[in-house]
Formats: structure tokens, sequence, C-alpha cells
């Protein structure tokens, strides 16, 4: 059983010295527990946060401590009566081999609806985080001029087509051509912009000469900025994430057009997933739905090579190596 542990908190980027990989015996489950044989990991820009010694929305990682990530496995070994043997289930387990649930925050996972995979994508948190962010953040509605970023990525590709879904008019900032194109050809984005290829301010005039609606940031930093400069008159700035700034050493400097707010009458809300979970139902629903329907494309890329892999498979997000849902397949079989 191997255990990717937290060994020292990292300054900037991680790297390996940030992780320790250790190994255990398979755990025995106690009464009402099972453990669980981890087949995928989900890689996080969240993560990056929870390694940090500060006040956050849940206590950081501790040193020494099995690093936490969303997962899903197959139940090993059982004695909780509400979960079998080779049962397929999504929980907390960490980033780990084998880990022990007691079936709290454990979700049953359908693979006649969609591979394991997706069940940490567009049916996990980031779809969740798209959802809710869009519908009650956001207050979406059809006709809406809604502009995404970090676009290709996990949350930002569930939330443009959510967008479309809901009859919005969207647009994508993402970087390189790949993505882009991505996001117009086969995801149904009215435009996308490559932030990486010029000025995203410019670009955005062209492709929003009306302004935005809404704008559902997943980087922060200029991309912000640039945004803040076009929005409409009751924009709503639905604040999801800035991983621009995640391994930043330095205190990152706040937008220099947050007065668009004040002239705009607009609101910029920041928001946790976790604080919806007694409506996952909801968003569940309406995302399975648009799956089953055909209507919704998911895109999970699978990175192989065990838990040992895990290190420079969360960098990838901050390189963005990644188009849609980055996983980490930890069995060999
Ligand atoms: P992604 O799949 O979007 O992966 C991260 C992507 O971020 C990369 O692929 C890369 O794409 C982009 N990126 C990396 N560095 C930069 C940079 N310096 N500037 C601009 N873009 C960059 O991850 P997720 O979908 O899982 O997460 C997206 C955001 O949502 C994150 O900020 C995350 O923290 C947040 N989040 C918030 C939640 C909440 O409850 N509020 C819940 C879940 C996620 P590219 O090639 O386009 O640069």
């Amino acid at each position: 059983n191997r255990q990717v542990r937290l060994a020292r908190r990292p300054v900037g980027r991680p790297d390996d010295s940030t992780w320790e990989v250790t190994s255990a015996p398979v755990p025995q489950p106690a009464d009402g527990e099972f453990t669980v044989r981890v087949e995928y990991v989900s890689l996080d820009p969240a993560m990056r946060g929870w390694l940090n010694d500060v006040r956050s929305y849940v206590p950081p990682v501790g040193i020494g401590e099995v690093m936490r990530a969303h997962a899903v496995g197959r139940v090993h070994e059982s004695r909780h009566d509400g979960y079998k043997e080779g049962q397929l289930v999504s929980g907390h387990f960490g980033v780990c081999d084998y880990a022990v649930s007691d079936g709290s925050g454990v979700v049953a996972v359908d693979e006649s609806l969609a591979p394991p995979p997706v069940w940490l994508g567009a049916l996990g948190f980031p779809g969740m985080t798209a959802y809710f962010g869009l519908v009650d953040v956001g207050r979406m509605k059809p006709g809406d001029t809604v502009l995404v970023s970090g676009a290709a990525g996990a949350v930002g590709s569930i939330a443009g087509q959510i967008a479309k879904l809901s009859g919005c008019r969207v647009i994508g900032i993402a970087g390189g051509p790949e993505k882009c194109a991505w996001l117009t050809d086969e995801l149904g984005f009215d435009a996308a912009i490559d932030y990486k290829a010029g000025s995203v301010g410019r670009a955005l005039h062209a492709a929003a000469p009306d302004g935005i609606d809404i704008y559902f940031d997943n980087v922060g930093g200029e991309t912000l900025d640039s945004a803040l400069a076009v929005l409409r008159k009751n924009a709503r700035v639905v604040l999801c994430g800035a991983i621009s700034g995640y391994n930043a050493t330095d205190p990152q400097p706040g937008p220099s057009r947050y007065l668009s707010l004040l002239v705009n009458r607009a609101s910029m809300t920041g928001f946790i997933v976790f604080d919806y979970l007694d409506r996952f139902p909801e968003g569940m629903a309406a995302v399975s739905e648009w799956i089953r329907r055909g209507e919704l494309v998911t895109r999970e890329q699978v990175e192989t090579g065990g838990v040992e892999a895990f290190g420079r498979t969360l960098n990838m997000l901050f390189d963005g190596a990644n188009t849609g849902k980055l996983v980490l397949k930890t069995t060999t079989d």
C-alpha cells in the first residue's frame, strides 16, 4: 500500500522534496468501515493551497500526512452494511493504493452512465463547481454573454458548455491554439481567446463588443483585469479560482480595474463548491441528463505511473499540460 505524504511545505512550485512515498500494510476495516482499492486520483489546483499553513476553508494537510485527494476506487473488503466488495465508489480517499472509509462523503459510481474518470470531472466536484458557480453565484440567464477563463480545463470546459446549453453566448480564454480550437470546434463556444498569443484586452473587445454579463474566473491575475474592463451593467464576476497566483511567493497585486465593479453596479463573489453539497442532487441530475443526451462533451486526461507519479502530474496543471480533467491512474492493470 503505497502512500504519498507531504514531506515539506513548498515555497513556490512543489517539487520532489515536497513529497515522500511510503509503504504500509493494506489496512483492515473495523466494524462499520470498508477498505477501498484506489484506482483513479483527481488532480486539483486547490491541492496547492492545501499545502500552505494558513487559515482557509479546510485545514492544511499536515506534514507527514497522506496527501488529501478525491479519488475513485473499488471496495476491497467491507464491514459496512451499505457497501459491498467490488462496488465502485468515489470519496476523499487520498493519494494512496488503499484507504479506509466509514462511508462519509462517499458516492456510488454508476459506470453505466460514464467511466470512472468522469466521476472526478463533469460528474464530480469540477462539474458541480461549474454548475453552481453559474446557476447560483452567477445568476445566469438565457441571453447572457458569459466569459470563462481556464476554459479548456476541468471546470472551465464544463462551465462554458453549461452556459451554452442554457442559452448564453460563450467566450473562452485558454492557453494555445489547440485548446482554443477545441473550445470552438468541439464544445460549441462562440469564440476563444488564446491568452498566450497577444493582448487579451483587445481580443475581448473584438469578441464581446457589447461587454459581458458573467465572468467565470478560474485564473485571476492580468486576465481578471482585462475582463473587468468589459463588464456590462449588473455584471457578475464569479470568483472560482486564481491559478495564476497559486505558486507565487510574493503577495499578488489586486486588479487595478476594480472600480469597474462600481461603475457597472457589478458584483464579484467568491464561492466554495463544498457549500453546495446539499444541492448536489440538483446539479448531478442536470449534468447527468446532458451527458445522457450526448449534449455535454466530457474530456479526461488520464496519466499513468502509479501514486509515485503524483507530484509531477500535479505540476502539469500549473504548466497547462492538461486539457479537460486531469486524473492519475494508480493501478497498473
Ligand atoms: P484545470 O483543469 O483548469 O487546470 C488548470 C489550468 O489552469 C491549466 O490547464 C492551465 O490552462 C491554466 N493555468 C495554469 N497556470 C495559469 C496561468 N498562470 N495563467 C492562466 N491560466 C493558467 O483545473 P480545474 O478545472 O480543476 O480548476 C480550475 C480553477 O477552478 C482553479 O482555479 C481551481 O482552484 C478552481 N476551483 C474552485 C473550486 C471552488 O469551489 N471555488 C472548486 C474546483 C476548482 P491553460 O493552458 O489555458 O493555461
